[in-house]
């Protein structure tokens, strides 16, 4: 093992430079071949003709000789001339990260949670449906078979931003729990600089890690057998600071090239139990700015994603505030804000409805809780494996968060002139607008169902 670890240190691997057709937002930046950070000058000679990646096709002034492929330590971060602050979210499709919870390019996030909770589905959504240019997916410890059914699936599917197949800007990395452990503590790296290296050339690139605690189990039994002093739990003293090491490598840069260039980071994290006060859900809270918390409960309840809304956070939103008004709408933070108020009203009341029960609540209470309802059936939930509700744009995201403010406010108002809260909550436009949401051309329909809902409740006041 001790040879497999210095193997493994040694590692380097070799990234290709992407040759081909570019187009749609790819641009010009596609058929690129890098210089090696630390070479530069003028081409003294190019070649023209077909090449392997290995054999020499430029010479720069210096004499240096390239090929199509560069070496890189992968333990070693590929430098850039400067970090930017982020400011333009990962459009992931997922209505409660885009909305509640957003991501920057170039961002940090961690998904921790328990089996069977939806860690790899919602991992995999992002690999299809966030608008990366590229998308590096490490498959580290977890089932061969999930691999081998991204690698199965994703030839099919067609990537929605570029509408190619989504196989074309995919880079996959199976480092599956059959294989050496060596390896799997490798994958992490291995994944990160090919990340980089895409950053490099100017994408977008989006990384994601299933799981990051098999690389970290990884590396706990390699410790062990090298004889290190162990820390928290087994682990090596050194477990938080290559988390670290590892979430730092994301960032949106300027590059070497003076292009603008990403890497965001997504991984999950498998506490045993699903209680994250375990070293390697606290190392990656530690660094991560999103946190996605994902809840078993709610996976039992069939409520999916189940990411829990009140335990998440996402630090970004000051950040993109300014993009949402400039690119989506001018009041989109506060929408925002006045959904995730009401979800924290409704978890208050909810520890007096467990006691009293909700009839006892003044009738505005329990339309409160009726508008969180809707929120979280209609808004939170999504199915993954629905072909349209598996991805709302953020201008549909917006316009069902607003739908489901005028259905307060209406309701509100009716109610006030003495039409019944049952009534209200049962008008049938209220259920299409609700079920709509599954059915294809809804961003056309939706105001119109809005303004339909609204007549409907007005009317049920004038019923009574
Ligand atoms: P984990 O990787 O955390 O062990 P999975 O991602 O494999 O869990 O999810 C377990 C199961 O939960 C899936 O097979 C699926 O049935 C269900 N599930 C999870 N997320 C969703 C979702 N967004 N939509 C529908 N079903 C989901
Ligand atoms: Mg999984």
């Amino acid at each position: 093992i001790i040879e497999a670890v210095k193997m493994a240190n040694n590692l380097s691997i070799n990234t290709v430079a992407l040759t081909g057709k570019s187009g749609g937002k790819l641009k010009s930046m596609c058929n690129c071949i890098m210089v090696p950070p630390g070479k530069g000058g003028g081409v003294k000679a190019i070649s023209s003709g077909d090449y392997n990646v290995t054999e020499d096709v430029c010479t720069l002034e210096d004499g240096t000789a390239m090929q199509m492929m560069q070496k890189w330590p992968v333990r070693t971060p590929r430098p850039f001339q400067q970090k930017y602050a982020p400011d333009t979210p990962l459009i992931t499709g997922m209505r409660i990260l885009d909305f509640l919870f957003p991501l920057a390019k170039g961002g940090a996030a961690g998904i921790p949670g328990p089996f069977g909770s939806g860690k790899t589905v919602t991992q995999q959504s992002l690999a299809k449906y966030s608008d990366a240019q590229l998308v590096v997916y490490i498959g580290c410890g977890e089932r061969g078979n999930e691999m081998t059914e991204v690698l199965d699936e994703f030839p099919h599917l067609i990537d929605p931003n570029t509408g190619k197949p989504l196989m074309e800007r995919t880079v996959m990395i199976a480092n599956t729990s059959n294989m050496p452990v060596a390896a799997r503590e490798a994958s992490v790296y291995t994944g990160i600089t090919i990340a980089e290296y895409f950053r490099d050339m100017g994408y977008d690139v989006a990384l994601m890690a299933d799981s990051t605690s098999r690389w970290a189990e990884a590396m706990r039994e390699i410790s062990s057998r090298l004889e290190e002093m162990p820390g928290e739990e087994g682990y090596p003293a050194y477990l938080s600071s290559r988390i670290a090491e590892f979430y730092e490598r994301a960032g949106r840069v300027e590059t070497k090239n003076g292009d603008d260039g990403s890497v965001t980071v997504i991984g999950a994290v498998s506490p045993p139990g699903g209680d994250i006060s375990e070293p390697v859900s606290q190392g990656t809270l530690r660094i991560v700015k999103v946190f996605w918390g994902l809840d078993a409960g709610l996976a039992r309840q069939r409520h999916f994603p189940a990411i829990n809304w009140l335990s998440s956070y996402s630090l970004y939103p000051q950040a993109l505030d300014q993009w949402y008004r400039d690119n989506i709408a001018s009041d989109f933070p506060e929408v925002r804000t006045d959904i995730s108020t009401l979800l924290q009203i409704e978890a208050e009341l909810q520890e007096i409805v467990q006691l009293v029960g909700s009839d006892a609540l003044p009738v505005d209470q329990q339309l409160t809780l009726e508008v969180a309802r809707m929120i979280r059936e209609f808004f939170l939930q999504q199915n993954a494996f629905h072909d349209v509700d598996t991805f709302s744009d953020l201008g549909l995201q917006y316009h069902m968060a607003r739908a489901i403010l005028s259905f307060q406010e209406e309701a509100k108002k009716a109610i006030a002139g003495g039409a019944q809260l049952e009534d209200v909550v049962n008008v049938p436009a209220r259920t299409d607008l609700m079920r709509g949401r599954f059915e294809k051309g809804y961003d056309e329909r939706i105001n119109e169902l809005v303004t339909e809902m609204g007549q409907q409740i007005a009317a049920s006041m004038e019923a009574n």
